[in-house]
């Protein structure tokens, strides 16, 4: 019989509640705590997730609110379901409704190398106990690859519970797992802080239960116009891709070109691969997070097929007619269209936002520090302006387009400064120190050479590279 059970904290594991009743009841055992809150005496404690728990836990659990909000708000339900198919993504929810353990195999299996546990933040933590004279389990400090606290800019500590423990099953309490005056280890890489900032807003988005596109279609249909044909069925993959492993290798390690393909392809649901394609197309939290119902891009390519299939002619040769066609239309209507009131709306945003544009492209691009690469999604992020809005925008888009640089420009760019740094500072200057100081591949170096504008620098280069 349960007495007194705990209130749940925000964003508190429900895991970590149990752990705390289990800790206040002061049993000498931990099988007395499993009989007053679980079915069964074999049950291992399930970290992220739920149990069956005995109507007497139950009734407690579910005391100010219904069961789906705790399992919404208090299990790591919106870190793998949110990109599920829709009716995988149905099922798992009912399933961790009903507790029978089989959303274990609907839910995505997020990769990772390491054996993982249970993390904390060692400020969290700390404010924690200031606030409620004892600190829990987070959720967010629990998402997989999120290994820095957004709120603190420190890094996730490890404690010594196993996350997914087959071995021993147990009510493992952060008050007692988690050392007290920790020196936290802060994260120096802004734009990393930044992405962790990204995935955790998506984090707390509710799980949407009603759109069935595929995720890989949906980012496909959000790409710039920049890697698509003009009906938006072909996408350049090979230029999108290099441009993202550009964007990310600040911020962490690309994924490989194979990874890269199985998501837009909708034949991978990795969630944190999924967050980085949704950060660099510019994405905001809220449009991947509330997809529509159904895509008017895929009822096109379906168009095209039926089509196809009623005269017997080929999708390809039907895909191209009707791309011709829809172009050709599309430019007919921009004559037409061009002095409606929409249009000088979007005439006017076009010059409210030029002067920032300008601003932040010039950042970007002239910066003394590292020279950065300027992306019409970066500039739309700084701007906070939806994704896709500034193809309407032409002066605005014509200043970024003008400041874009190929991947071997943007290289030649980095290498010309990084030279200057290295004379300047008076540091030994190599091959391999410059190619670990910027990160480059073995033949990046050569490739960018001749896009190197100074010819001093070229000239310096093009010894290094005859050494
Ligand atoms: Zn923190």
């Amino acid at each position: 019989m349960i007495g007194f059970f705990p209130e749940i904290y925000e964003d508190e594991l429900l895991y970590s509640l149990l752990c705390r009743y289990y800790q206040r009841t002061g049993y000498t055992k931990y099988i007395f705590a499993v009989d007053d809150l679980f079915m069964r005496r074999t049950v291992h404690p399930v970290i992220e997730w739920v149990n069956e728990y005995s109507p007497d836990a139950m009734d407690h659990i579910t005391k100010r609110t219904d069961f789906e909000t705790v399992v919404r708000n208090h299990t790591m339900f919106p870190a793998y379901t949110r990109f599920l198919p829709k009716e995988r993504r149905n099922a798992a929810l009912h399933s961790l409704l009903v507790c029978d353990g089989n959303y274990y195999n609907l839910v995505v299996n997020q990769k990772v190398k390491h054996k993982r546990f249970l993390r904390y933040c060692p400020i969290c933590a700390a404010e924690d106990r200031e606030r409620y004279g004892e600190t829990y389990w987070h959720r967010e400090h629990q998402i997989v690859h999120l290994d820095i606290c957004p709120k603190h800019r420190c890094r996730l500590v490890d404690s010594t519970v196993p996350i997914r423990s087959k071995t021993t099953p147990g009510l493992f309490p952060a008050e007692t797992e988690v050392p007290f005056g920790e020196e936290p280890v802060l994260c120096i890489n802004e734009r990393l802080v930044d992405f962790g900032r990204y995935v955790l807003e998506i984090f707390r988005e509710p799980v949407d239960m009603e759109s069935d596109v595929p995720i890989g279609s949906f980012l496909q249909s959000m790409l710039d116009e920049t890697y698509v044909s003009g009906s938006g069925a072909k996408v350049y993959s090979t230029r999108l891709y290099e441009d993202y492993s550009d964007f990310f290798r600040e911020i962490c390690e690309p994924m490989n070109f194979e990874s890269f393909r199985k998501i837009y392809n909708n034949y991978s649901l990795d969630h944190y691969q999924i967050y980085q394609l949704a950060y660099f197309q510019g994405l905001t939290a809220k449009e991947l997070a509330r997809r529509p119902i159904t895509l008017v891009n895929t009822a096109m390519e379906e168009l095209y097929r039926d089509i196809g299939e009623v005269y017997g002619i080929d999708y390809k040769t039907v895909y191209q007619i009707g791309e011709t066609v829809i172009s050709k239309y599309r430019n007919l209507g921009k004559v037409s269209r061009k002095s409606g009131p929409k249009q000088r709306a979007w005439a006017e945003l076009d010059e409210k936002y030029l002067p920032r544009v300008r601003e932040i492209v010039n950042r970007i691009y002239f910066s003394d520090g590292n020279p950065g690469r300027v992306y019409v999604t970066r500039v739309e992020r700084e701007i906070g302006a939806p994704a896709k809005q500034f193809q309407k925008l032409p002066k605005c888009t014509k200043y970024i387009r003008d400041h874009m640089e190929t991947t071997n420009e943007y290289r030649a760019r980095r290498v010309a400064w990084a030279v200057w740094l290295f004379q300047k500072e008076g540091r030994y200057l190599s091959r391999n120190t410059l190619n670990h100081f910027l990160n480059f591949r073995k033949n990046d170096l050569m490739a960018c050479s001749p896009y190197i504008k100074d010819s001093k620098v070229r000239d310096v280069v093009m010894a290094l590279l005859a050494e």
